[in-house]
């Protein structure tokens, strides 16, 4: 998702754009490709371009309990600064740290991995696809929200006869206790 900011930066300090965008992500060194939308906000400040986006992004996830593939519908809120490596003014080089973001010689401002970066930060250590998604049968590894099957009654009743055996040790315990 790149804009072209070549006017953008002939301008004065405090000049501003607004972009509605709705494309793709592409970070070919990570391997990243993605699609996002959203109102792109651009100012252009003393060293470059301050963007402040909110950006609609569907990461593709695995569900930590089933396993299954879903789409996880994020709205990330990107505020960052992107600075030219040549001043468009004067052409003197601008120093930059280098994990700032910049803006290729040929006045390209490319969102894609600044939305990834914040799409990164803002995903679940343990997603799931939903909140009462029912994971996986952990006596034959079936998808348990897909069908119920025989095993649940098994598990049901390996629970309520366990919680039984526990309930008569209790009992028993108690009359001991008792004499
Ligand atoms: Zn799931
Ligand atoms: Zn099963």
């Amino acid at each position: 998702m790149q804009f072209n900011v070549a006017t953008l930066l002939q301008e004065p300090v405090g000049a501003t754009r607004l972009f509605e965008a709705d494309g793709e992500l592409s970070a070919p060194d990570v391997g990243y490709v993605a699609r996002a939308s959203g109102r792109i906000h651009m100012l252009r400040t003393e060293r470059g371009i301050l963007v402040r986006a909110r950006m609609d992004v569907r990461p593709a996830l695995e569900c930590a309990r089933c396993l299954e593939a879903f789409e996880l519908p994020l709205t990330l809120q990107v505020d960052e600064e992107f600075v030219p490596h040549h001043d468009p003014v004067t052409g003197e080089a601008v120093e930059a740290d280098p994990d700032e973001f910049r803006i290729d010689d040929l006045n390209h401002l490319d969102l894609s991995e600044a939305v990834r970066q914040y799409e990164q930060a803002a995903l679940p250590i343990q997603p799931v696809c939903r909140e009462d998604c029912a994971g996986l049968c952990p006596v034959c590894g079936q998808n348990l929200n897909e069908r119920l099957h025989e095993h649940e009654d098994q598990q049901a009743e390996a629970a309520w006869s366990s919680l039984a055996a526990l309930a008569e040790r209790l009992r028993t315990e108690e009359h001991r206790g008792g004499t």
